[in-house]
């Protein structure tokens, strides 16, 4: 694998290939690991860094979306029902299932209001009562008869669901209650979906911070955001995978759409251990005031995250959580739970991002999530075809990145050579199945790098069996504690600066790590770690201080935390 000096490098050597992907989300993310293992010559780029746009800012669910159901979107669930099972099994290192609860106060109310929804008569969201969730959740259940890891849906009493949940809303009169999957954190995924890819060989090249410029003839000019030295690359295709942004790069590089019109979409992330204990470690998923569905997410530790909304927007860089938001999702938890308060203080992490939603009117809830690939055919101006990658979910990002690889296939004339249907994802290959089997791997790992075993499991915890890998390392290599950041070491950061194309200090602090989501920042802890991440990268303490500066500034602005 290269890293970031010797990718360049051999883009200026080697200015051709096959496809240009322009974004790093998980669907670009998805395709170029698709194209990488059929031995297609492809080179990834992304303006920002890796999962960095909706990619992040989704509700870390893996759902077939009970909620599309009402929209008639039968094809979409299924077929992301299906892609959830093989996330988790794929990669049960970051991924886990998660109990779904929805609290339902009507018998009724709602069963007129779906078809009526489906045919288009009616745009705004109404009470769903229990009859129209039994149907969801039976249809749910039958689109994956015999090939779900976890248990079927079922519904609860009122006397049983206020002994699990004593502090529901005591007007409930069922519980309804299935299996969905979860991930804490998206973005360690998507960057092993991209580690995978590029360990395929050299001809799968992937950089962060390089956008396109423009165009001249057949080349893309391309700008390194870190440098800003300007080089080009000449492809066959080029694959817009640009999510909320789709239409804006077409414009950098002279073609002209109007694909999407996106949603924004803010959650918070609040320390609450009532909220975290009164869930019992399962998503509540219910009927806000307004009709929408919103959920209480257990995320880290002691922390909860709720969502979401649903906003028309034009400029997705200007997306960020407004306290009109922050009120909104505040009052979602005393309608569920009264006794429960949650103020701004416990607020630790807020994020926002765009839904990369195709251009429709009519109520934001009903615009369809699914996916679609939308071809710009060759053209004077762009003597390329673009592949378009319109809307879809996470957790379909695989079946999406499977239809993109087959149709460059296709115009290449090329057989499709291997599936990533069943193929493990990073520290998801060789994981050991239970927990007995758990414990002797780990204890061998240990024997084997001298590395103590209660760090193994730290690690094994983060990166899977990667750890493997991340062990060797630390035996190798000077290792230490770091002073402010414990559960971390000096030789931890080094290995994923050196294999994760960690280029800001923010990169590591809020997506190869979840430290930033959990309030484990401080100016203690970012200081120590620039001088880590400094050292890796020849920064000297001019750039250093900027680095500080800079990340100080993006929690603060982008996501609410004032060090
Ligand atoms: C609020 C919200 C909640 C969601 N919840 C869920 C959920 O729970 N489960 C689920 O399955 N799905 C969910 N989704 C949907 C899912 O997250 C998105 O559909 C998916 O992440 C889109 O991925 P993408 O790769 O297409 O786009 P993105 O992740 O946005 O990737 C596009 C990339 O393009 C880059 N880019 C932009 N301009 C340029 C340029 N000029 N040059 C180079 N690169 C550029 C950006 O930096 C970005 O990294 C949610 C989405 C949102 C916004």
């Amino acid at each position: 694998m290269m890293n970031r000096v010797q990718t360049i490098r051999s883009i200026k050597s080697n200015p051709k290939t096959t496809a240009l992907i322009i974004g790093a989300g998980i669907n670009g993310i998805g395709t170029f690991r698709d194209l990488a293992l059929q031995g297609v010559d492809c080179l990834i780029i992304d303006r920002s860094d890796f999962c960095s746009g909706a990619s992040m800012a989704s509700s870390h669910m893996l759902h077939g979306g009970i909620r599309y159901l009402e929209n008639g979107e039968f094809r979409l669930v299924r077929e992301a029902l299906r892609e959830r099972n093989k996330l988790l099994r794929n990669a049960p290192h970051l991924t886990h299932p998660l109990p779904t609860t929805i609290p339902i106060f009507k018998w009724f109310s709602g069963l007129f209001n779906s078809p009526l929804k489906f045919l288009g008569l009616l745009d705004r969201p109404a009470e769903r009562g229990a009859v129209i969730i039994k149907l969801g959740l039976m249809m749910y259940d039958a689109y994956v008869r015999g090939d779900s890891p976890m248990p079927r849906h079922r519904f609860d009493n009122r006397d049983k669901v206020l002994r699990k949940w004593p502090a529901l809303n005591q007007d409930i009169r069922f519980a309804a209650t299935y299996y969905d999957g979860g991930m804490y954190s998206p973005e360690r995924l998507a960057i092993e979906i991209l580690l995978d890819g590029e360990a395929e060989g050299d001809h799968a090249r992937a950089l962060n911070y390089i956008r396109p410029v423009r165009s001249e003839g057949n080349e893309v000019l391309l700008r390194d955001e870190i440098s800003g030295e300007e080089y080009s690359v000449i492809p066959d295709i080029i694959i817009n995978a640009g999510g909320p942004w789709i239409d804006f790069i077409n414009n950098e590089i002279n073609g002209k759409s109007n694909f999407i019109g996106g949603t924004k979409g803010s959650h918070l992330i609040v320390k609450h251990p009532e909220l975290r204990e009164a869930i019992d470690g399962h998503e509540i998923f219910f009927e806000y005031l307004d009709g929408r569905i919103v959920l209480i997410f257990p995320y880290l530790q002691d922390h909860v995250m709720i969502g979401t909304t649903d906003i028309r927007i034009d400029n997705p860089d200007q997306a960020v959580c407004t306290e009109t938001e922050i009120e909104y999702i505040l009052g979602m938890v005393p309608q569920i739970f009264p006794s429960l308060k949650v103020t701004r203080e416990q607020i630790v992490f807020q994020f926002s991002g765009v839904r990369p939603l195709p251009v429709t009117k009519g109520s934001t809830g009903q615009i369809s999530r699914d996916h679609s690939i939308e071809v710009l055919e060759k053209s004077p101006q762009t003597p390329w075809p673009i592949l378009n990658l319109v809307g879809g979910k996470w957790t379909s990002y695989r079946a999406l990145s499977e239809q993109v690889a087959d149709q460059v296939l296709d115009r290449l004339n090329q057989a499709r050579q291997a599936s990533t249907s069943r193929l493990p994802i990073g520290g998801g290959k060789d994981y050991p199945a239970d927990a007995y089997k758990q414990q002797t791997w780990l204890k061998n790992i240990a024997k084997k790098s001298g590395v103590p075993l209660g760090r193994i499991k730290q690690l094994f915890a983060r990166y899977g069996t990667r750890t493997t890998e991340i062990a060797d390392f630390l035996a190798k290599n000077p290792d230490s504690s770091l002073k402010h950041l414990p559960g971390y070491s000096q030789g931890e950061i080094t290995y994923l600066v050196e294999q994760e194309m960690v280029t800001h200090l923010d990169d590591f602090l809020i997506r190869r790590s979840k430290l930033a989501w959990i309030n484990q920042v401080s100016i203690d802890s970012i200081t120590e770690l620039a001088g880590i991440v400094g050292e890796e990268l020849n920064w000297d303490d001019t750039k250093k201080q900027q680095e500080i500066n800079r990340t100080c500034e993006i929690l603060e602005k982008r996501h609410g935390v004032v060090l």
